[in-house]
């Protein structure tokens, strides 16, 4: 029998690990699992994330924080120990990470996969099975030319001598080798794929696009777009995505699978640059960039992302609570409360 994580009485709180945890999806996760009466240890080597993001929570009585890096077995054999369930998200995220650290993003992302891997099959062996949540990424389907990415599609990367395809490819090495402890060993596992997640929280500094035009919008400065923005992406609110995570793992079928995760709605990267400017700063104009002006020579990018989340819907109950203008009025609403406090910590 697999251990399910569901939301118990706070008398006897399962223990879910949310590695990542200070990151931008990972915080939100935290506070969701807490929300629902679990016990929950949030570990983070503090790369990309910050402690802050957990700052509503800090103090918590359910909640235990972990400096420390899940690239080291010994960390992630003492933390898995006593866990009922773990949700992987600690990883190295976005294109101008992957351009700038190259060889620190492949390893952050395959390395802890094998190890959580195989301290959770200790762990099952030794007669306690414990479900694993990985997050991926849209990114596996490379620039596969379909307008809409169902699960079992190819993955399509461009050559080696681009950094950019590494990130897809990694992630896809974590979803065969989860797959691989599935098949071979039934270890319960349920693989997500996110598609561009949104909310506040989530810094524009390694290239998230949102936060990245949101920025420059509240600065009085044009939001930059590169190429022609006629490029479509859909975007997801955070909370909607952890909601969706966790009923994934609440869900008995979804062991073994993999589930697109996030929203169906398109838009071009030039409209949201134009909703951005409508909602903050109406005077602004969108200014163009090229790729080769933005990323290393090699970079290259893809038209158009969108999932298919039949299978999702057919598993869960899966109904996003935000609009796209919602969201962006949160992100803008967020970022002035941020841009206020770092203000008057330095007058402080
Ligand atoms: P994030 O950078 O905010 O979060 C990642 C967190 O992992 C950071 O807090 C970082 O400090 C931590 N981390 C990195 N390596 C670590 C290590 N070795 N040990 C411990 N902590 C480590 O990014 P995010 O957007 O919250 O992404 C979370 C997950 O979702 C990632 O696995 C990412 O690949 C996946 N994802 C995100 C998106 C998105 O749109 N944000 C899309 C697709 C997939």
């Amino acid at each position: 029998m697999y251990t399910h994580l569901m939301a118990h009485s706070i008398h006897s709180p399962q223990h879910a690990l949310v590695t990542g945890g200070a990151g931008f999806i990972g915080s939100h996760l935290v506070e969701l699992l807490l929300a629902g009466g679990l016990r929950v240890t949030a570990v983070d080597d503090i790369s990309t994330g910050t402690w802050d993001n957990l700052a509503a929570i800090r103090g918590h009585e359910r909640l235990q924080i972990v400096n420390g890096s899940v690239t080291d077995a010994a960390t992630v054999h003492d933390l898995v120990t006593d866990a009922d369930a773990v949700y992987h998200l600690a990883a190295s995220v976005g294109v101008q990470r992957i351009a700038d650290a190259p060889i620190e993003s492949i390893q952050r992302n395959i390395a802890p996969v094998e190890i959580l891997l195989s301290e959770l099959l200790k762990k099952q062996q030794a007669g306690r099975a414990v479900k694993l949540f990985l997050a991926s990424s849209s990114e596996v389907y490379g620039k596969n030319p379909k307008l809409k990415w169902t699960e079992e599609d190819d993955l399509v990367f461009g050559p080696t001598t681009c950094a950019r395809w590494s990130y897809g490819a990694a992630k896809a090495i974590d979803e065969f080798l989860a797959l691989a402890y599935y098949r071979q060993f039934w270890l319960p596992v349920v693989i997500g794929r996110f598609f561009n997640v949104v909310g506040p929280r989530q810094t524009g500094r390694y290239g998230m696009v949102l936060p990245r035009l949101v920025d420059r919008v509240i600065a009085g400065q044009s939001p930059i777009v590169h190429d022609d923005g006629a490029q479509t992406r859909c975007f997801a609110h955070v909370s909607d995505v952890c909601h969706a995570v966790v009923n994934l793992m609440n869900a008995p079928q979804a062991i073994g699978q993999v589930f697109n995760i996030g929203s169906d709605q398109p838009v071009s990267i030039r409209e949201l640059a134009e909703r951005v400017i409508s909602a903050a700063n109406p005077q602004l104009k969108i200014e163009y960039q090229s790729y080769r002006d933005a990323y290393p020579r090699d970079f290259e990018d893809i038209r158009r992302r969108v999932p298919d989340l039949t299978k999702l819907r057919r598993t869960i109950d899966y109904h996003p609570q935000h609009n796209l203008d919602a969201i962006i009025k949160e992100v803008i609403e967020w970022k002035h409360r941020v841009d206020s406090k770092a203000i008057s910590n330095q007058q402080s």
